[in-house]
């Protein structure tokens, strides 16, 4: 056994505590990492690894930070998927025998953060926890940050809990050891950078504690479990009480659509596939808030859409009267700038780390309530004014901190000035010492300099003498001697003192530190004061935020002329000229061209889009999807009348990007969505389809896209959308009564052919793939080869040379014909194009809307 220092004896014994940690441990100015620790971190934070002696033959690996920047340094891990336990010194050296008592005060993991650029204003940091009890699987989800806690159970599949964790987007697992491995395997096919922790619940933490009894009996037993094993987690690592997670939000899982994640990133919900950024996401689009708080929350909303008609409608029409109601709107908007991040200012009182500063952005915030509440109560609405009907509008909170804080105060509570003039009677005595002290001085250097005639006598003071008398070179001639007593003699000046001068200044600066102590403990007794107050403040800050979300909503819908859908709970979905939202408000050059979606029970379920490759069927099969999304949030929709049942589940089975995560094959992904898809779907839902079967062989992808859309049509009735490659599927209108065959349209002039968006009745004739590979730029001599190949393919087909290829074109060319015998043309010659009238959905022209 190697014998080490008592120090690092000490070390050792608490990195046992922290196996899966670095351990900054505080050694000074500095904290220190050893052995394998330090190997990594240096290597990881790109800091010099140096060696310590610690008794053992060969120096102990070493690294160190200061402590004063240690913050970058530990965001750096948290981000790169570790912990860091911060391990202080918690015995006044003074007072130690032997090596000074230490403890690990806090582990910071990427789920705990608390502070810094990691957390992002307006987007939540949540720490899932997945546990399973019985049989029933269950999810609670907590941001530390804000204090908000979501729970959901009884669960029998995993599959759904993987859904649950793709809302959250967490940063950070919790789960128990038996589920880590199955919970690990899914992971991987989300996302790679999420850490996952196995723990074990403390035996003797009780999560009870923690909440209120009415709000804790009333959960089931797993929902219990789950949450005990999540705060246990929280307290092991944070190791103080978190007064703000006060609220259990429970939710079941009918209450809202359900998305994998694979549909939420196809849909582009919340950020985009190309570079997983906000810009360009539904949310981007739709987030007009004017808090953070509001801001996250419309990304919960965004995340979350709704299957209550009731719940629906209630935001709806909350959001209509800010639609119609332009002044009210903006009103809303200019007193909400003035309101801060309440959720994040409660999370810092409670966990001891908010500031003057802090106090005072919640006081500002609280003076925005009053103006709030008004609004509300001016607009007309039920809902608004029920929203604020006595509201607590936390006054009480709002004239203590306006008592107390000065207006300005510095960001650090350990050098006074935040306390008020008149909040404290004793600090006021020793202010006025001090004021009468300094006055006193002033005094002395007006006298000495009539004294001694020496007009550029001054009274100085710096850390090390205190007060002096101060006299330049030149005039120390004029100093009668031994007048003062000499201190300390500079290059230019001499510094004198007199036993008067240090009599006064010993009070000035008792009563300074004195007056240091006495702010910073009248600090800590009001921030202890406010956490009791925690729960009233997140109520507030709650109904805030959702103004907040209600505005942006209606602004937004406003901005870009969206309608008010019409709610049903029956099958038929219209949508008169809907766009895509986002397509639409980022081409903002071109204007974006309108289709209308019909779906109708018994006669229209699926539509088939075939049409060239870019003619916008993506974008169209998207844009159904969102409407309904939109619709389902509370919001208004892209359209200029929409008619939208609650769906229920959305399913998307587009494009390839997400395959490069989880490394399985393009076509495997597609079977498993399919299988999903197959098992789960309801007449309620709505499913996409973009490019079916195209990952193998043309006629086994055409086979299996055939028996799909069989299926779903035959077995299902779900509402579906299927853009397809294979123009031959378009025989299946025949056979298949509630599948309609549609087409994007394009004109055509000479070579050129134009894109116009436009969905008609009617399968298209031919995939223009050449020409899209010629504006692609592809040289001139391989389109010319192509168009010639393509014509060879063609007549040999029309010889009967029947051998079969499979060589798409060839089947494409074939097939196309043979529907097109029947259908009527829909390629538009270049005359008919500008006049064309597209009849899109008998009937519909006589459907009344409401
Ligand atoms: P496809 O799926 O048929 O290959 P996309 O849906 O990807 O075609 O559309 C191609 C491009 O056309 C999109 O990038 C989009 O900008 C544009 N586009 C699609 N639909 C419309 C529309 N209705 N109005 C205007 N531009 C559109």
């Amino acid at each position: 056994m190697v014998k080490y220092t008592p120090m690092m004896e000490q070390y050792l014994e608490i990195k046992e505590k922290a196996k899966d940690a670095f351990l900054f441990f505080r050694l000074g100015d500095f904290y220190e990492l050893f052995f394998e620790d330090a190997k990594l971190a240096a290597q990881e934070l790109e800091i010099t690894l140096t060696g310590r002696e610690g008794g053992a033959k060969e120096k102990i690996p070493m690294c160190g930070v200061p402590y004063h920047s240690a913050e970058q340094y530990i965001a750096k891990l948290i981000q790169k998927g570790y912990k860091v336990a911060i391990c202080e010194q918690v015995q006044n050296p003074a007072e130690a025998k032997g090596v000074v008592k230490r403890e690990i005060v806090r582990v910071i993991t990427p789920g705990t953060v608390m502070e810094g650029k990691m957390l992002g204003d307006r987007s939540n940091n949540f720490i899932v926890c997945v546990s399973q009890l019985n049989d029933t699987y269950s999810l609670a989800a907590c941001d530390l940050t804000s204090g908000e806690l979501y729970e959901t159970t009884g669960q029998a599949s995993l599959d759904f809990v993987i859904d649950e964790i793709g809302t959250y987007a967490p940063v950070e697992i919790v789960t128990e050891t038996s589920l880590y491995p199955l919970l690990q395997e899914k992971m991987i096919q989300i996302s790679r950078t999420i850490l996952l922790n196995a723990w074990k619940q403390k035996d003797n933490f009780i999560a009870a504690k923690q909440f209120k009894p009415e709000l804790w009996e009333p959960l089931s037993d797993s929902s219990k479990h789950c949450i005990s094993v999540l705060m246990s987690y929280l307290n092991e690592t944070q190791k103080r009480t978190l007064s703000h997670i006060t609220n259990i939000k429970s939710y079941e899982n009918n209450q809202y659509m359900t998305l994998d994640p694979f549909t939420r990133r196809n849909l582009e919900l919340v950020e985009t596939i190309r570079d997983q950024s906000k810009k360009g996401s539904l949310l981007w689009l739709l987030d007009q808030t004017v808090t953070s708080m509001g801001s996250r929350l419309l990304k919960r909303w965004v995340d979350k859409p709704l299957m209550s008609i009731t719940a629906i409608n209630y935001r709806l029409n909350i959001v209509d009267t800010l639609y119609q109601q332009f002044i009210l709107r903006e009103d809303l908007r200019e007193k909400l700038k003035n309101v801060y991040d309440l959720e994040r200012l409660v999370g810092r009182i409670s966990y001891g780390n908010a500031n003057a500063r802090d106090l005072v952005a919640l006081k500002k915030s609280l003076e925005q309530v009053p103006a709030l509440v008004n609004i509300c109560e001016n607009s007309g609405s039920d809902q608004l004014m029920a929203l604020v009907h006595s509201l607590d509008q936390c006054t009480d909170i709002k004239e203590r901190i306006g008592k107390a804080i000065i207006e300005d105060p510095p960001i650090s509570v350990k050098d006074g000035s935040m306390i008020k003039e008149g909040y404290h009677e004793y600090l006021d005595q020793l202010r006025e010492a001090s004021v009468n002290g300094k006055q006193w001085l002033a005094e002395l250097e007006q006298r000495e300099r009539e004294i001694t005639g020496i007009k550029k006598l001054k009274i100085g003071y710096n850390k090390v003498f205190g007060y002096f008398i101060e006299i330049t070179k030149a005039n120390i001639n004029h100093l009668p001697e031994g007048r003062y007593e000499r201190k300390q003699t500079l290059a230019n000046a001499e510094r004198f003192i007199t036993p008067e001068l240090k009599e006064k200044e010993a009070l000035i600066l008792e009563a300074e530190d004195k007056m240091v102590e006495i702010e910073y403990e009248l600090f800590h007794e009001l921030r202890n004061e406010l956490k009791i107050q925690i729960p009233r403040l997140q109520h507030l800050a709650s109904i805030i935020s959702t103004l907040d979300v209600y505005q942006s909503l209606a602004k937004v819908s406003a901005d870009h002329q969206y309608c008010k859908p019409a709610m049903t709970n029956q099958y038929n979905l219209i949508v008169r000229e809907g766009r895509h939202p986002v397509v639409e408000a980022i081409s903002k050059d071109q204007t974006f061209i309108s289709n209308d979606t019909l779906f109708e029970s018994g006669n229209q379920n699926m539509l088939l889009i075939t049409g060239p490759n870019m003619a916008g069927k993506s974008t169209y099969m998207r844009q159904v999807s969102l409407v309904c999304i939109m619709a389902q949030i509370g919001c208004f929709v892209p359209a200029t009348e929409a008619e939208i049942p609650v769906i229920d589940r959305i399913f998307t089975r587009i494009g390839a990007a997400d395959d490069l995560v989880s490394g399985q094959s393009t076509f495997m992904v597609e079977m498993k969505d399919i299988q999903v898809m197959t098992e789960k779907a309801s007449p309620k839902s709505l499913v996409i389809i973009d490019e079916l079967g195209r990952g193998t062989s043309t006629s086994e992808g055409m086979s299996i896209a055939q028996a799909v859309i069989e299926f779903l049509h035959n077995e299902i009735g779900c509402k579906t959308l299927v853009s397809t490659h294979f123009h031959e599927l378009a025989h299946l209108e025949k056979n298949l009564s509630c599948l309609k065959n549609y087409s994007m349209a394009v004109k055509e002039s000479g070579d050129e052919v134009t894109f116009l968006r436009k969905l008609i009745k009617g399968a298209a004739s031919t995939s223009y793939g050449i020409y899209c590979a010629q504006i692609a730029g592809i040289p001139n001599s391989i389109i010319e080869r192509s168009y010639h190949l393509l014509s060879s393919f063609e007549s040999r087909i029309e010889e009967g040379d029947g051998e079969q290829k499979d060589i798409s074109v060839i089947r494409e060319s074939a097939a196309t014909k043979s529907v097109l015998d029947q259908e009527e043309q829909h390629v538009i010659k270049e005359d008919e194009a500008d006049t064309i009238q597209l009849s899109f959905f008998e009937g519909l022209e006589s459907k009344k809307l409401n």
